[in-house]
């Protein structure tokens, strides 16, 4: 079997007395984009700063490509190469694209290759290169959603996590941002997505997990997950 890309076993977090996450296991193995469902408040996003480290495990065990991070500092983290890109953008609107994306380049890793990046981002997200050396105000909402996938990038991410993308985005730029992701897959990155078009993020992942206060009730693949009675009543109101 091969090692996985990132690997959960049995994480619990949470904030003050209320736990959160209740022993949660999942595992992305390298290549795949692996969705992340759940009803609001499920723990969805507590998950991802737990992986980032920016929310203390209370137990558990987290491995990047085998090796341990939990406990790590969240820029020890990045710098391993867990890479997430935080719910809504956080992108500096009054500075350049250009300068975004750098913004993304600090971990020593991707500093060292940030020239040799900023051209595989440029290639990814045309529209970013073309408009470079304008203030990141000046792009779309969907143009935006791209600058913050392309700011995440510019970490070299070994495994990248996106937390609701598509978050007020149009329905036609929603389909736009996912073809970006189906891009990000071209460079054989794997990504966890966090998402509430479950329909569309289940249509793309290889496989999902689904998460209820703090468990993972459901997994498979993204087909399987489509046909699940009880996915498709409560999240898809089918
Ligand atoms: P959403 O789709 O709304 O983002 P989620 O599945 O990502 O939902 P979380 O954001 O992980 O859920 O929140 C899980 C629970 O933790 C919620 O009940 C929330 O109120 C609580 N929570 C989140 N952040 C904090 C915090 N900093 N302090 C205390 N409680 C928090």
């Amino acid at each position: 079997m091969q090692q996985p890309a990132l690997e959960a076993v049995d994480l619990r977090a949470g904030y003050g007395d209320a736990q959160i996450l209740d022993g949660v296991s999942l595992r992305i193995d390298p290549g795949e984009i692996v969705a992340l469902i759940g009803a609001n408040g499920a723990g969805k996003t507590t998950l991802l700063r737990t992986v980032s480290g920016l929310v203390r495990a209370r137990g558990g065990a987290v491995s990047l490509f085998g090796e341990r991070i939990d406990g790590l500092a969240p820029h020890r983290v990045a710098e391993a190469g867990f890479v997430q890109s935080p719910e809504g953008k956080q992108l500096f609107l009054g500075m350049s694209i250009r300068e975004n994306l750098m913004v993304g380049a600090h971990n020593r890793r991707a500093y060292a290759r940030w020239r040799t990046t900023i051209e595989e981002v440029f290639q990814l997200f045309p529209i970013l290169a073309e408009r470079r050396d304008k203030a990141a105000s000046t792009l779309s909402g969907g143009q935006q959603q791209m600058l913050a996938v392309g700011r995440a990038l510019m970490a070299r991410p070994r495994v990248l996590a996106l937390d609701e993308p598509s978050l007020g985005l149009a329905p036609i730029m929603v389909d736009r941002l996912f073809e970006a992701i189906r891009a990000v897959r071209q460079l054989a990155i794997p990504i966890l997505i966090i998402e509430q078009n479950v329909f569309q993020v289940l249509s793309m992942a290889d496989r999902g997990y689904v998460l209820e206060n703090g468990r993972v009730t459901l997994s498979g693949t993204g087909r399987d997950l489509i046909e699940n009675e009880h996915l498709r009543a409560t999240y898809l109101g089918l």
